[in-house]
């Protein structure tokens, strides 16, 4: 039996995997930001799970925590996770020491990638798109996940598209994170408020003009991330999940329109057929939980 833990801005999501990659085991509880809290957190989960799988704490296998910053997976460290309120923190070997568990960290996005394609059956080449607070992909080749040699493959929010567009956090110019991700709808739509993903097809729906512009840039810079990884990795699943996939039908019908749109200008990018490729991730789908658990023996 595994534990993933899935540590995200505002909710820790984890399960207990077994051995045959069922779920055993779920929680759910809001973040407490900065290292402490984190630590605390996940020690109260390692117990609620251990209580609802009959076990003692120490009896799992592995932990496996997904989080958003820059992951060290050999020294199991975590650095520049804002969202979390982490600067610098030695997540595995603090939280090891506590439960008696082996614990290992990996970026969410990438244990997302492992997890969706496990929860949704999906074999091959699968390149998993998070459409979040930020951007970015994971890439799972044949049930192995992809990170690259800096743990940093899949980071294509920050592909700069737009040297005339706007300035990105990260000092370029005309990032796609600067158009399609929820930071963006904040940024520049000032109707956004905390959930954009909640707000921004009613605001459409009664005709502000902003949302709509929003909107059409989300799209855009969506269907421009796909048809880069199918240009990229050709995968034969693009799995968007993400926050912002709560847009729903509006969405992803405007996604799939833009892709056919573009693929009626040119037989090339047409032969690659992107639309039939995307699929979306399910609302209550813990895919980074249980990818955390897998990426933990892979
Ligand atoms: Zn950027």
């Amino acid at each position: 039996m595994r534990i993933g833990m899935d540590i995200g801005g505002t909710k820790v999501e984890a399960i207990a995997l077994d051995d045959s990659g069922a779920i055993a085991g779920h929680t759910r509880t809001a973040t407490v930001p900065g290292a402490d809290g984190i630590i605390e957190t996940a020690e109260s989960i390692v117990a609620e799970l251990a209580r609802q799988t009959h076990r003692d704490p120490h009896d799992f296998a592995s932990i496996g925590i997904g989080i958003p910053g820059q992951i060290d997976r050999a020294q199991g460290l975590v650095r520049h996770a804002v969202n979390v309120g982490i600067e610098s923190l030695p997540l595995a070997s603090l939280l090891q020491e506590r439960v008696g568990v082996p614990v290992t960290v990996d970026n969410d996005v990438t244990a997302a990638a492992i997890g969706a394609a496990h929860l949704m059956g999906l074999t091959g080449s699968v390149a998993y798109l998070n459409l979040g607070t930020g951007l970015a992909a994971g890439f799972v080749l044949d049930g192995r996940p992809l990170r690259g040699e800096h743990d940093t493959a899949g980071e294509i929010g920050h592909f700069a598209v737009d040297p005339l567009g706007r300035l990105c956090l990260c000092g370029q110019l005309g990032c796609l994170e600067t158009v399609a991700s929820g930071s963006a709808l904040k940024r520049f739509w000032a109707g956004a408020g905390e959930h954009p993903g909640r707000t921004l097809i009613p605001a459409i729906a009664a005709g502000d003009a902003d949302a709509q512009q929003a909107f059409d840039n989300l799209v855009r810079g969506t269907a421009t991330c796909v048809q880069l990884l199918g240009l990229t990795l050709d995968p034969g699943t693009i799995v968007i999940g993400g926050g912002l996939r709560l847009l729903g039908d509006p969405l992803f019908g405007a996604i799939t329109h833009q892709l056919d749109v573009w693929a009626d200008r040119s037989p090339f990018i047409a032969q690659l057929q992107l639309s039939a490729r995307v699929q979306r991730l399910d609302d209550d789908s813990p895919a980074a939980a249980a990818g955390a658990a897998l990426a933990a023996i892979r």
